[in-house]
């Protein structure tokens, strides 16, 4: 059962700034339930003033959280998972109710989120630096510093996964953290905000500041915000990282995906059917790893029945959550019809699945499956982010690679075989930065990083794992000698 309680409306999201909440100078907008349509709270938006103050305010007790040891540091992230844990349920409403998403897609992105909590929390024994002797009598060492203000930009689609794949590991290594969340999703912000105060973090160490491009624009501008890690739109991915790298920040900016699974004919049936069919319509497609190009080699039809089979099972409002605004809605459907006018046809019709009857005005609109779709059309091109899977047809597979490689996106790409060797070709010659064999959602789990290639990602290492920590912190050299060497050594 997917129980969304619908019925609270009355949320009210402010600035979160030095342990307090306060209002943004920038008047309110309402917060749209996809599950009905209508409001379920407001939003307090913020003017550059507003991100100027909390700048302030997340630097002053940076310092000393910053010299607060590793292991103390650590300490209140263990009370704050705790808490997350505590009120998953609550959370997990919440996010579902303002991102459309099912209850139980909302709780596997908070737990998601704890996974990389977990890392973060990991990082106090792993993460030893280094030293040794490099000649006689002088030490070398690596010491992890923080960089002090950061910030982070975060999309609709995972208001709590998204921002905790960053929180707790900047957080960790010793920065002041301001987030900006969607307005679109901006009551989650409220919990984490609370959960993390309840935790014992000190104020400051956690700054929330809710607004739209404004508030982003002057975190980009901002001299004291040292690094900005941003996800959403490819578009948008771009200007933030293209504006703060121009004031020499540190910026790596996630953007948008198309991801291309790769058939084969000798692909287990049962597998593929689930996993392609569930990565297309999971989140209703609103996930930078769902699968939206199948790239049919050869004769895979009665595996497409499969995914038809499965996709047709699914119910609107409780297996398969919403489309996130009306906009949103109104441009899957206008795609549809562009890629009908572009020569595809449908061999599956979500579109006439019923609403949930006590949501009918929610933004629903049910998996579409398009084949026969052209290799240079809109709907093999564009991100269209809702559960649309596009077929193309291809001879073979240096066809399937060749439609793959030409994707200007580079995120996700799987491949469904049962032939070893042919996953490894496909693997070694696809272009993105995570890769799935006979998995239709590739996310990796920590310790291993998240992140793609080409538009799917400006700026360099990844925003989880092991190849998040040089983002969040510089790495010091320590050269030490305490005594005059006799040997003869430049060193010594
Ligand atoms: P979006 O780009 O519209 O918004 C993302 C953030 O940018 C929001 O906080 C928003 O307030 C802010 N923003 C919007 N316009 C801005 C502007 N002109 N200037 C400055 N800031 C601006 O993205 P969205 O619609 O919230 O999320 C969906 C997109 O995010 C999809 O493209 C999806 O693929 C992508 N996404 C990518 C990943 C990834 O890991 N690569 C993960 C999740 C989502």
């Amino acid at each position: 059962m997917n129980d969304v309680m619908t019925n609270k409306t009355d949320y009210c999201v402010e600035n979160f700034v030095a342990g307090k909440w306060v209002r943004g100078s920038a008047g309110h907008i309402d917060v749209i339930s996809p599950y009905t349509g209508k409001p379920c709270g407001e939003v307090h938006l913020s003017l550059t003033q507003d991100v100027a103050s909390a700048v302030e305010a997340a630097k002053i007790n940076q310092k000393e959280w910053e010299q607060t040891p590793l292991k103390a540091r650590t300490q209140v992230l263990f009370n704050f998972r705790d808490i997350l844990l505590r009120d998953e349920q609550k959370i997990a409403q919440v996010v579902a109710l303002e991102s459309g998403k099912t209850l139980s897609e909302a709780i596997a992105g908070i737990r998601k989120g704890v996974e990389v909590l977990e890392y973060a929390l990991s990082l106090q024994n792993s993460d030893l630096g280094g030293k040794m002797e490099v000649s006689r009598g002088v030490f070398c060492e690596y010491r992890r510093k923080p960089l002090g203000v950061v910030a982070s930009i975060t999309p609709f689609n995972f208001p709590a996964m998204v921002p905790m794949w960053t929180i707790p590991i900047a957080i960790v290594l010793g920065n002041a953290y301001i987030w900006k969340p969607s307005e679109k999703t901006p009551i989650t912000s409220q919990f984490i905000a609370n959960a993390f105060h309840e935790a014992g973090l000190p104020a400051g160490i956690l700054t929330v500041v809710q607004g739209a491009s404004e508030a982003v624009n002057a975190l980009a501008d901002h001299t004291d915000v040292k690094a900005i890690s941003f996800v959403g739109s490819t578009k948008v991915a771009q200007i933030v990282y293209k504006r703060a790298t121009e004031k020499t920040k540190r910026a790596l900016c996630l953007g948008g995906a198309k991801n291309h699974i790769i058939l084969l004919p000798d692909a287990d049936i049962e597998v593929t059917g689930a996993g392609i069919s569930d990565s297309f319509t999971g989140c209703a497609g609103q996930r930078c790893m769902a699968a939206s190009v199948l790239l049919a080699v050869g004769d895979v039809d009665k595996h497409i029945t499969k995914i038809k089979e499965r996709a047709a099972s699914q119910v609107l409002g409780q297996t398969m959550g919403a489309i996130i605004t009306q906009e949103q809605l109104d441009f899957l459907h206008e795609a549809i019809e562009k890629a009908l006018e572009e020569g595809a046809k449908i061999i599956f019709d979500g579109r006439k699945l019923s609403a949930p009857q006590e949501n009918s005005e929610g933004y629903w609109f049910g998996p579409v499956i398009l084949d026969n779709v052209k290799p240079g059309s809109t709907a093999a091109k564009m991100e269209l982010f809702g559960p649309i899977l596009s077929i193309i047809r291809c001879q073979n597979i240096s066809e399937a690679i060749e439609v793959q490689n030409s994707s200007e996106y580079g995120n996700a790409a799987s491949v469904f075989t049962s032939s070893g060797p042919m996953a490894e070709y496909v693997a070694s010659n696809t272009k993105c930065g995570m890769f799935g064999v006979n998995i239709g959602v590739p996310v990796p789990r920590e310790p291993f990083s998240f992140g793609g290639v080409d538009v799917s990602k400006f700026g360099h290492g990844d925003i989880t794992g092991v190849h998040s920590l040089d983002f969040w912190s510089d790495v010091k050299k320590i050269t030490t000698k305490w005594e005059l060497q006799s040997d003869a050594n430049w060193m010594s």
